[in-house]
Order: structure tokens, then C-alpha cells, then sequence
């Protein structure tokens, strides 16, 4: 190192260069030095996921390849970290976009405060959201609990300007005596399933990019109606890249919204806006209601009656319950590491109620499994789904996974291609194997419970059940 960096810009979930304004202000100081540091100390609640991991790793790897190198990798407490180097290099300013998990604020909080006290400028900016959770409020004052009111309120406010700052001027510095082997976060092994994802996704700033671009060609035309679809490539997954912030919120929709004004699909952009602003509504819940993570919204389900079995709960996880949507969901969520929104919302519901499992398992597994792995968006969708968040779904709207997949997969298409078992199948029974007829099966070559499973509940019974069980649930004031 040739001289000592003015500022530290400290990479978060900001995992880019393009419109990061922490990264925009840095410029203006001098050298900097650029740093990422795997907190596993104060995140100990939510420990980052098997495919969060993988994806973390292959987007620093990107990262670092965009910075030439330069990248500073360290796992530990972030404020031991930053105060040795402040010291070491005698650093002025440190930068970083802001996070709003509760953990992530209180630890930030603190560390600002610390830096502060040892005299070193601290700024922390927005590079996540369109806007924050304090920005989008009630005109009392208190957070919204109901999306429509907060979406109204959100679209009258005016979306900033994506910046287009030049970074090229911007001087990274690398201290000779750190580590800047990503091998040493010991995210990932390398495996078949690793091997495989990389044939599904291109993390990074530029495979966040590619995704944009594809979707604007591809999806944006289709999105209001076909996004239900799982098998039509109208949505973005953006998720992930949005998730890590190789993509910036506000960059995303200014650019749909230019290609929407250019080709005319201003009222399909309106649906994908409101997806955004879904995001933002999970974040600001969480941000003031930050024990939703582990506690139900709604008190009334704290006597749920939540049934306990690890041989139900293996076959939804492993995709083996006999409802072949079901099944391809969840398959494609171990494999590729993501689930079309619709299909999260009827899996997560035959989890909940047809199963009678509680939502935190569901929502753990999915945590565990999703490479959009988002504390706000997971938990906030699982509450929805049980019934048990604000604003929830209503609890005797429980999804059929037979006559949905005969309504958004009629041709089986997605089954066809998750469980491929099926493949053989008569479409007049592919939804549903276990009515029909093991005679009519047997001559395509499938046998109930030796080809695919025979369905492992009854939808009819457990749905009583479950509307049994919720009535037996006295009110609760809130
Ligand atoms: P698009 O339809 O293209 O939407 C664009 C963007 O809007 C998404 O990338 C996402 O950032 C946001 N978005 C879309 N739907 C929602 C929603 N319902 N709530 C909040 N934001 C939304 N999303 C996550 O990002 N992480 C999660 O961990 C997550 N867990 C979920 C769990 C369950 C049980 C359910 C029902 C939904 C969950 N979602 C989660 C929301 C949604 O399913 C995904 O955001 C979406 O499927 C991602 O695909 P996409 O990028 O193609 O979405």
C-alpha cells in the first residue's frame, strides 16, 4: 500500500457499484479502502442460509473482480474490525448504505456511536430501498399495518433519481497485511448442487443487470396477467440481485419505468412497481414490528394448535406429498434455489394448513433454502399465509393445490419439468395421481407409491381441520 486510504466504504447489502450513493460519497474523499465483513457474531438469531451463502460468495467474488482486487474481506464483529483499521491507517470517514433488520440496526447504532466517540466521521446513506421505513408513514405518524393505504401513500411520494455518478476517478487502496481470499469466509464446498446452481444464475452486478434486460425484453409485456404463471418467464427474478443490492430498488424501476413509457406497458410496469413497494411494506414492518420474526402478528394464533410431524414435514421439504405442484415447488426451491411467488403461496399454505405446521418451520426452511433469503419478505409472506400478520390473507382463503395447478399450470408444463416422474401422466390426472384410477395410471407405466407418492393428505378433511382449528381460537385484543 502506497498511502493510507482517507475512508473506509464498509459493502453491506450494497453489493455494487452502480447507483450506491455511500460509494458515491466515498469518491468525493480520496482513497479508499473497500471492505466486506461476514458478521456471524450478531446475526446469531438468522444465520445466513445454506444458498445465501453460496450466493454471497459468488457476488463478492464480483465484487471484488469490479473493484480490480481490491475488496477486503473479514468475518468477525464488525466494530473489533472497523476500529483496528480506523486505527491502523489511521482512517477519517467510514461509509456504509444502511440496513433496516432490527439486529442490523441496533448493532449500527452502536458502532456509529463508537466510531464517532473516536472522532471519525461516520455518514451512512439510503442504497436499498425507494424509500425508507420512517419516509412512508400514516398521517398520524405510525407505521402502516394495511398495504393498500401504504402503497397509495408510497406512490405519491416521488421516486429519486438512479446516479449516474462516474466513479472512474475513484482510487481504491489494499493494506499489504490483509486478506482478501474469499476462501477464508468459508462460505461454500464445492459440490454437485453448487456446480448447478451456477447453470441457473449469474450472481453479481452484472448478472443483476443481465436479469434486468431480460426482463424488460421478455417478461415486462406480459407481467400483469402472466406472473401467475409458473412456467411463463414473466417475472424477474430480480429477488436475489435485489436482495444483495446488486441491484438498487431505485435503479429497477426507473428503468422499467423508461422502457414501459418507451414501448407503451406503462399498466404492466404499475404491476411490477407494486411488487417493489410489497418489498418496502415487508421492510418497514419489520423495522417497527421487529419480533414478527419469531412471534405472531396477530395474538390470536398464540393458541394455534400447530400439529408436530417430522414425517410430514420431510415429505413437503423433500417435494414428496403427492400433489404434484406442491412437489415441483419445492423441488425447484432445493435445486435452483427459488420458487415462483405463486407456488411459495401454496406450498406455504399446505404447510400451515392442510399439514397444520407451524409457519416459523416453513418459513426456517425456506431461509435456509431461497437464494432471495430475505428476513423481511420471508417472514412477512409466511405471517400473510398463515393468517397470523397484519394485513394477512383471510384464514378460510386456503389455497387448493389441485385446482390451482389446473388454473396457472393447466398444461403441467411446470410439473412436467420439476417431476419429471410424471411426465407420463395423463393430463386429465396430473394434478391430482391419487384419483385416479391405478388402472389408468399402470398403463402409463406409474405406480401410486413406487413411481410418485400417493397423496399424503386428504385436502377436503385437513381443510375442516384447519377452519376447526382456527374458530376454536377465542379473540384476542391486539
Ligand atoms: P417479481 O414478480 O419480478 O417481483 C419483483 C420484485 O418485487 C421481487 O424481486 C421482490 O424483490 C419484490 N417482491 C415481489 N413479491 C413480493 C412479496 N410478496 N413480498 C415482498 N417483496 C416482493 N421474497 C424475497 O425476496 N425473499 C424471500 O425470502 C421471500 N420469501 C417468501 C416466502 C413466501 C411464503 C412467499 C409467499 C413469498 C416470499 N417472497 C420472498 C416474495 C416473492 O415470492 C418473491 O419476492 C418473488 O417470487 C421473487 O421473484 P421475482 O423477483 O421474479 O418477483
Amino acid at each position: 500500500m502506497t498511502s493510507n486510504p482517507k475512508a473506509i466504504i464498509w459493502f453491506r447489502q450494497d453489493l455494487r457499484l452502480r447507483d450506491n450513493p455511500a460509494l458515491t460519497y466515498a469518491a468525493s474523499v480520496g482513497e479508499v479502502l473497500p471492505i466486506y465483513i461476514l458478521d456471524e457474531k450478531n446475526n446469531s438469531n438468522f444465520p445466513l442460509g445454506r444458498a445465501s451463502r453460496w450466493w454471497l460468495n459468488h457476488s463478492l467474488r464480483s465484487l471484488d473482480k469490479s473493484l480490480n482486487g481490491a475488496l477486503c474481506t473479514f468475518r468477525g464483529d464488525p466494530i473489533k474490525i472497523l476500529k483496528e483499521l480506523v486505527s491502523t491507517y489511521q482512517i477519517e470517514n467510514v461509509f456504509w448504505n444502511r440496513s433496516y433488520e432490527p439486529w442490523q440496526v441496533e448493532r449500527d447504532t452502536a458502532i456509529k456511536h463508537k466510531l464517532q466517540i473516536m472522532g471519525i466521521k461516520v455518514e451512512s446513506f439510503n442504497g436499498s430501498m425507494l424509500h425508507e421505513p420512517w419516509e412512508v408513514l400514516k398521517p398520524d405518524g405510525h407505521p402502516y399495518k394495511v398495504f393498500t393505504p401504504f402503497y397509495k401513500q408510497h406512490r405519491i411520494k416521488t421516486i429519486p433519481q438512479t446516479d449516474t455518478v462516474n466513479l472512474g476517478h475513484l482510487r481504491f487502496v489494499i493494506p499489504n497485511q490483509h486478506n482478501t481470499d474469499l476462501k477464508s469466509l468459508n462460505l461454500i464446498s464445492e459440490n454437485d448442487w453448487s456446480k448447478n446452481m451456477m447453470s441457473e444464475w449469474t450472481p453479481g452486478e452484472e448478472g443483476g443487470e443481465k436479469a434486468l434486460k431480460l426482463f424488460l425484453s421478455q417478461g415486462l409485456y406480459q407481467y400483469k396477467l402472466g406472473r401467475d404463471f409458473p412456467e411463463r418467464n414473466a417475472v424477474s427474478k430480480l429477488s436475489p440481485h435485489l436482495h444483495f443490492g446488486e441491484l438498487s430498488p431505485i435503479r429497477a424501476w426507473n428503468e422499467v419505468n423508461n422502457y414501459a413509457i418507451s414501448e407503451n406497458l406503462e399498466t404492466q410496469a404499475e404491476h411490477f412497481y407494486r411488487e417493489l413497494v410489497w418489498r418496502e411494506f415487508s421492510c418497514s414492518l419489520l423495522y417497527y414490528f421487529p419480533e414478527l420474526t419469531v412471534k405472531n402478528i396477530n395474538k390470536r394464533f398464540n393458541a394455534f394448535p400447530w400439529q408436530k410431524s417430522s414425517e410430514l414435514l420431510s415429505r413437503w421439504q423433500d417435494g414428496e406429498t403427492g400433489y404434484p405442484l406442491i412437489d415441483a415447488g419445492m423441488r425447484q426451491l432445493s435445486r435452483t434455489g427459488y420458487m415462483h411467488n405463486r407456488v411459495r403461496m401454496i406450498t406455504a399454505s399446505f404447510l400451515v394448513k392442510n399439514l397444520l405446521i407451524d409457519w416459523r418451520i416453513g418459513a426456517e426452511w425456506f431461509w435456509d433454502s431461497l437464494v432471495d433469503a430475505d428476513l423481511a419478505n420471508n417472514y412477512c409472506s409466511w405471517q400473510w399465509v398463515a393468517g397470523s400478520g397484519v394485513d394477512a390473507a383471510p384464514y378460510f382463503r386456503i389455497f387448493n393445490p389441485v385446482t390451482q395447478s389446473k388454473k396457472f399450470d393447466s398444461e403441467a408444463k411446470y410439473i412436467k419439468n420439476w417431476v419429471p416422474e410424471l411426465v407420463p401422466c395423463p393430463n386429465k390426472y396430473i394434478h391430482d395421481p391419487s384419483s385416479a384410477p391405478s388402472k389408468d395410471l399402470q398403463q402409463q407405466g406409474i405406480k401410486l407409491d413406487k413411481d410418485y407418492p400417493s397423496a399424503i393428505v386428504e385436502l377436503k378433511t385437513t381443510r375442516e381441520a384447519a377452519l376447526n382449528a382456527y374458530k376454536s381460537l377465542k379473540a384476542v385484543s391486539q
